[in-house]
């Protein structure tokens, strides 16, 4: 049986459209989803939408339509700009959607069925556009919302509450034995000190509105929006309704969260989950944020980025590419134009187009397309075969430990180091040499290999200019049925075989 893994994004509030940062967040997890197809794992990587809540409620009314008129549209866009960054998602859930309904009316029967559901009154500071109840001692210096600095309001209500209480000393010491369970570390310890300080009992429903799921029976009552949205994962992968597929794909394989919500996917969700009597997630992991010049990105600053703009002028690859080259995972990065602009220049144009161009070319001006069969070789030519596949073994263990900017990283190294060898060997200069012919079908069927190979390794960072490589290279073996054991052997490609025309992969932007 083939090895699965079950890969989450938060599902995403469409509230506005989505920025740079919620790219940056799907860009990852679609990066680990293809690797792990790519290294033989059965995968389910699913995305989504939260869509309920007071906020969006408030939101449709001032614009007249409904709030799943509102929502509608917006998902759409999410869906949209997926799509147009290659996002290779196996589902896509929405909480406004019946069979997620069904999800949460029945997680939050079992859980009061054995009395961890309890009817009290709430008495609260709330922040509606945060959907969150602050007590006194979270609020900021000036009595406001901590999150995001707005007024609080003080909202009391009859309310259902969620025994986390009960629960909290089995996530502590959850989270104490199982290091692999939060990462990076240092979200783990703002976990540990954050249970220590005591756990209340979670206020889980609301009357003041009713864009939501209701309470089974109580309906006028809705659930809490963190308690519909947590459950979202047991949705897709058959919670109610295929046992086999639950089986296969639960506990999920890794929550890719922003560091905001780590909280939430930790305590509130393992004590979900421990009231359930199933098990926890095997990782969540606190990705840091994409700040705009050292700033926090926001409406207010209007320093917003649109991802979709940026596709459009630059590609989804080269987007990709950054996110994932620039910024070192579970820490905040930055983006910047600039620098975006230098990277595409720099490593996609010059390393790796310049290598594809010019190594294609020598193939059809030397050798009529065709290479032919190697031999041993060089001391150089070895040198550059070991590297190959040093490269590709140290990039399936970086891409294992989620260490991807590193990975990208190596990747471009082994693209240097092939560069330099055009150079160190001078093809134009063999081809001069009668006597160097075999030299020079060496060195041209060297530099074709390692290609093929950097098309494996970035399929999972550029999955189009991966394909475009494969397909100027003419690699038999169909493209989606490429596995990472293919870049971990060099010599794949068989005398005889013929190569294409070179077609450029990334045209140089000029800096205005
Ligand atoms: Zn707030």
């Amino acid at each position: 049986m083939k090895k699965t893994f079950y890969i989450t994004t938060p599902i995403y509030y469409p509230s506005a459209k989505l920025h740079i940062g919620h790219a940056y967040c799907t860009t990852i997890a679609d990066a680990v989803a293809r690797f792990k197809r790519l290294a033989g794992y059965e995968v389910f990587f699913l995305t989504g939408s939260d869509e309920h809540g007071q906020k969006i409620q408030r939101t449709a009314e001032n614009e007249g339509v409904t709030p799943i008129e509102y929502v509608d549209k917006i998902v759409e866009s999410f869906k949209e700009l997926w799509k147009r960054l290659e996002i290779s998602n196996d589902d896509f859930i929405r909480t406004s959607e019946p069979r997620h309904h069904k999800v949460v009316q029945e997680v939050f029967r079992r859980i009061r069925d054995k009395g961890d559901i309890y009817k009290g009154e709430y008495t609260g500071l709330y922040c509606t556009p945060c959907e969150s109840y602050w007590t006194e001692l979270q609020l900021d210096e000036n009595g406001c919302c901590p999150d995001c600095h707005r007024p609080v309001e003080k909202v009391s209500e009859e309310a259902y509450f969620f025994k986390m209480s009960k629960y909290a000393d089995a996530v502590l010491k959850y989270i104490e034995e199982n290091p692999e369970f939060l990462e990076p570390k240092s979200r783990r310890n703002e976990m540990i000190n954050f249970i220590k300080q005591g756990l209340e009992d979670l206020c889980i429903s609301r009357t003041s509105f009713n864009w939501g799921v209701p309470v089974p029976d109580d309906e006028k009552h809705v659930i809490y929006v963190w308690f519909d949205a947590l459950t979202n994962y047991l949705t897709p992968i058959g919670f109610l309704d295929d046992k086999e597929k639950f089986k296969k794909f639960w506990p999920a394989d890794l929550h890719l969260v922003g560091k905001e919500i780590v909280r939430f996917h930790t305590i509130i969700w393992g004590c979900i989950l421990m009231a359930l009597g199933i098990e926890l997630p095997k990782k969540v992991y606190g990705h840091g944020w994409l700040v705009i010049g050292g700033d926090k990105m926001s409406k207010s600053k209007g320093n917003v980025v649109d991802p979709m703009l940026l596709i459009d002028e630059f590609s989804a690859d080269a987007i990709r590419y950054f996110l994932l080259r620039e910024i070192n995972l579970g820490q905040d990065g930055n983006f910047n134009r600039d620098a975006l602009i230098t990277r595409i220049n720099a490593d996609l144009a010059n390393d790796l187009g310049n290598l594809l161009h010019r190594t294609l070319n020598m193939i059809g001006k030397f050798q009529n397309e065709i290479l032919l069969a190697p031999t041993e070789g060089t001391e150089l030519d070895k040198s550059l075969k070991d590297m190959a596949i040093d490269t590709a073994k140290n990039y399936r263990q970086l891409m294992e430990d989620m260490k991807i900017s590193d990975a990208v990283k190596i990747v471009w190294q082994f693209i240097s180091r092939t560069n330099k060898y055009i150079d160190e060997t001078a093809p134009w200069k063999l081809a001069k040499d009668e006597t160097q012919k075999q030299n020079l079908s060496n060195v041209l069927y060297n530099l074709a290999e390692s290609l093929r190979i950097v098309s494996v390794l970035i399929s999972p960072f550029m999955p189009t200019t991966a394909k475009r490589i494969h397909e100027q290279l003419k690699v038999s073996q169909p493209f989606e049925e490429i596995q990472l054991e293919d870049a971990e052997i060099f010599g794949k490609l068989e005398e005889n075989h013929e190569v294409g025309k070179p077609e450029q992969l990334f045209p140089r932007i000029e800096i205005k």
